[in-house]
């Protein structure tokens, strides 16, 4: 079964303080749909193919792993987003302050990170095992669930997340980026 688009998770013209629904459409529809077709090519034929996405991106390496890479972290980060500000549960508010002090001091920490990730890729908030939480950056695709970890948070610093609205301004993209995290979602992949 080759790899398909998942629709987005909210509604793109949703996000009155964030990246613009023309922005949604360029990074939903042509850079994950890219992503994804890329990924259909280079299994194709391959031993990887009939595999999950998730099962290929554990596995592979080089071209095949950034592709599909891309295409698992860009529905992870859409999953992550919200237009609707939500509170965050208190199971993760209390891993928050245990790991970062405070809700505020993780968000610093986050924003500081994801706006000093060097060049094109991922900044994102893993857990390394039980009731700990860490920050990691990634370049390009990479992902920390092939270091072991899980992946709970991520943002996209690729240029084509914000670029459109934002131009170099890639604080105030990770601090609008905050204001909308889908902190159920974010809570549900705890383990
Ligand atoms: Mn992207």
């Amino acid at each position: 079964m080759p790899y398909t688009l998942p629709p987005l998770p909210f509604d793109p013209a949703a996000f009155k303080d964030f990246v613009s629904a023309n922005t949604f459409a360029f990074h939903h529809g042509k850079h994950l749909q890219a992503y994804i077709d890329s990924a259909n090519k280079l299994v194709q034929g391959s031993h990887y193919e009939g595999k999950s996405l998730i099962d290929v991106v554990m596995t592979s390496s080089g071209p095949l792993f950034n592709q599909a890479a891309q295409a698992w972290n860009h529905e992870f980060y859409f999953n992550c987003l919200t237009p609707e500000p939500q509170e965050i549960p208190d199971k993760l508010q209390a891993l928050l302050k245990a790991n970062f002090d405070s809700v505020e001091g993780f968000k610093e920490k986050f924003a500081a990170a994801a706006v000093s990730n060097f060049g094109s890729g991922w900044t994102w908030l893993m857990q390394t095992g039980p009731n700990k939480l860490k920050l990691f950056s990634t370049s390009n695709a990479g992902n920390p669930m092939v270091d072991g970890f899980t992946p709970l948070l991520t943002i996209d610093v690729w240029e084509h997340a914000y670029y459109l609205d934002y131009q170099n301004r890639r604080a105030d993209y990770v601090r609008d980026f905050l204001k909308h995290v889908n902190w159920q979602f974010v809570t549900d992949n705890l383990k």
